[in-house]
């Protein structure tokens, strides 16, 4: 069985008990319909607890680490990663298993993370926080696995987890440097990865600087409503699979 994202145990138990609430208030039961829009409600009051305090704190955590404050980091992915309903384990660089900086778990929601002091730091641990929006590799074309020291890359799931990264956390006075490191990051794996023309293809979009205009396009297109939409049909999908 495929382990429930983080969130869905809460909107359960909140469904569940207004659920309950509406039944007795009412003579006639709660229709099908009715369990639907509860759902959709809670979801929605469950997200927004989630999102709130990311949207009213970063401005002041951003400016922290523009003076180079990196506590603020940690506290900015925290909140981060609560508002996209990804699990964060922090571990000292040394706990971290040889070879891997760091890993993802997408299909669990949870990321393994190093203690962050630094830029390229908290580029790692968004690069992660990235593979879970970008979602378990499905180990076909465009997508090519490459098992190394016992860990996988897939250089699709690569380009695509930077992509998120950039677009969905960097704070904005990062962008730059930001897209400088995953470009070269990036071009490691072209010499080391086996890559589907389609994989190159995406590559060579993303290391070109001109990516960037399309990136400020979306961060400033994904605003909380539309975030909201998508992020509630998601889950909505996830909890009738579950
Ligand atoms: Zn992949
Ligand atoms: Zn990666």
């Amino acid at each position: 069985m495929k382990p429930a994202a983080p969130h869905q145990a809460e909107v359960e138990k909140r469904v569940a008990a207004e659920i309950q609430r509406v039944d007795q208030a009412s003579q006639h039961g709660v229709s099908d319909w009715m369990r639907d829009r509860i759902r959709t409600r809670v979801t929605e009051d469950v997200l927004r607890s989630y999102a709130e305090p990311l949207e009213r704190e970063s401005p002041a955590l951003i400016r922290r680490l523009e003076r180079g404050d990196w506590a603020a980091a940690t506290a900015l992915v925290d909140l981060q990663a609560r508002r996209h309903d990804i699990k964060v384990i922090w571990r000292a660089p040394s706990a971290m298993p040889k070879g891997a900086a760091a890993y993802a778990h997408p299909e669990e929601r949870s990321v393994h993370v190093p203690l962050i002091a630094g830029v390229e730091q908290l580029a790692t641990v968004h690069h992660e926080l990235g593979h879970v929006l970008a979602g378990p590799c499905t180990r076909t074309a465009p997508h090519h696995q490459l098992v190394e020291g016992g860990f996988s890359h897939c250089a699709f799931c690569e380009t695509l987890a930077w992509r998120h990264a950039l677009e969905d956390f960097a704070p904005e006075p990062f962008l730059t440097a930001y897209h400088a490191h995953a470009a070269r990051a990036l071009e490691l794996n072209r010499k080391r990865c086996r890559m589907t023309t389609d994989a190159l293809g995406l590559l060579d979009a993303f290391v070109d600087p001109k990516i960037l205009t399309t990136v400020r396009a979306v961060r400033a297109a994904g605003g909380r409503r539309a975030y909201f939409a998508a992020k509630v049909e998601q889950w909505r999908k996830e909890l009738k699979h579950a």
